[in-house]
């Protein structure tokens, strides 16, 4: 599963099945952001079942373990400078 973040309340999640689905966070900010409403995935498991789809569950567990990086902030190796 890989999962980019698009905004500040999207994400693109690369299934390991190679579908790509946006998963979107929908809460208002004022309650618990697992609470399930509160996610919004396009696949078709997430619409014909209640509570969260995988997807969103990735999604989640990523931020909980804070592993949505913009590339920007990686740490660059420094340049070997030549002289
Ligand atoms: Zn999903």
């Amino acid at each position: 599963m890989k999962i980019t973040q698009l905004d500040n309340d999207a994400y693109e999640v690369v299934s390991d099945s190679g579908k790509t689905y946006t998963v979107r966070y929908e809460g208002s900010g004022d309650g618990d952001p697992e609470y399930c409403a509160m996610w919004s995935c396009d696949c078709p498991a997430s619409t014909y079942r209640s509570g969260l789809c995988k997807h969103a569950h990735a999604v989640i567990d990523a931020i909980d373990n804070d592993e949505l990086h913009d590339e920007e902030t990686e740490p660059q190796p420094a340049p070997a400078l030549g002289f």
